[in-house]
């Protein structure tokens, strides 16, 4: 069963995994790229990422989130259970153009949590689910439909789909998060004034380069469940002949 399974699932579906990695590959690439090109920009402000990072805050009236370095390059992010904003050492104590528009992002979602924004209180509630979808949703979707084709139960293959399905579902409403976040950011730093209209330019196109591959996860994840879904329906219209 398994063999008839990896015989059909088959070039189609190697050719969907290579296309979401390639996507992926590309946005990292232009994330690393576009962020070394505005790292060698200073903004005229002469903030730092943590300077701002505690501005945006207080502006907010935030006063329990703490912020801290961590080491790594792009290793920033906000971590809601224990409210620590941790920005990336070249971002905490760096002023380049770069480093403001990452810092800013990230208080972003500081301030969705404070505000009890709707989709990250979603997505956080969906982690544990889109967790066990990512580890045994495909493995149940592979044994379901072998079994399913083998003459079996359609129940696990049906199973199987749902699960991931979790999963995706977790990287579409990721997409919402991050494009609020860059958009409140952005705005804060313009009427702030912390960025000047050219180097707010800079800015943008490190958070778009970023938002890009939440756009190639999901865009993986969405041709993988079709994919998963079309076996299935021709695995049921086999069966109904
Ligand atoms: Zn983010």
């Amino acid at each position: 069963m398994l063999s008839f399974l990896l015989l059909h699932a088959d070039l189609t579906y190697y050719l969907i995994l290579g296309i979401g990695m390639v996507l992926s590959l590309i946005a990292s690439a232009r994330v690393k790229s576009t962020f070394a090109k505005y790292s060698e920009v200073p903004s005229r402000s002469g903030y730092t990422g943590s300077q701002v990072a505690h501005a945006i805050l207080q502006a907010h009236g935030i006063h329990d989130v703490t912020v801290e370095p961590v080491p790594g390059a792009l290793t920033d992010h906000y971590d809601p259970t224990s409210k620590t904003l941790r920005l990336s050492e070249p971002v905490f104590h760096s002023n380049s153009v770069a480093a403001l528009g990452v810092a800013a992002h990230e208080v972003g979602h500081a301030i969705q949590h404070a505000t009890n924004y709707g989709a990250l209180r979603f997505r956080s509630a969906w982690v544990p689910v889109a967790g066990i979808g990512s580890s045994l949703g495909i493995w149940l979707v592979v044994i379901g439909i072998a079994m399913a084709a083998g003459g079996g139960s359609l129940w696990l293959a049906y199973g199987g789909v749902l699960l991931f399905a979790a999963t995706t579902v977790f990287t579409l409403v990721t997409l919402p998060v991050e494009f609020d976040a860059s958009r409140r950011a952005l705005a804060t730093l313009q009427d702030s004034r912390v960025l000047d209209v050219d180097e707010l330019d800079g800015a943008r196109s490190v958070l778009n380069a970023a938002a890009w591959t939440y756009v190639a996860a999901a865009a993986a994840s969405v041709m993988q469940l079709l994919y998963w879904v079309m076996q299935l329906l021709a695995v049921q219209s086999r069966r109904e002949d």
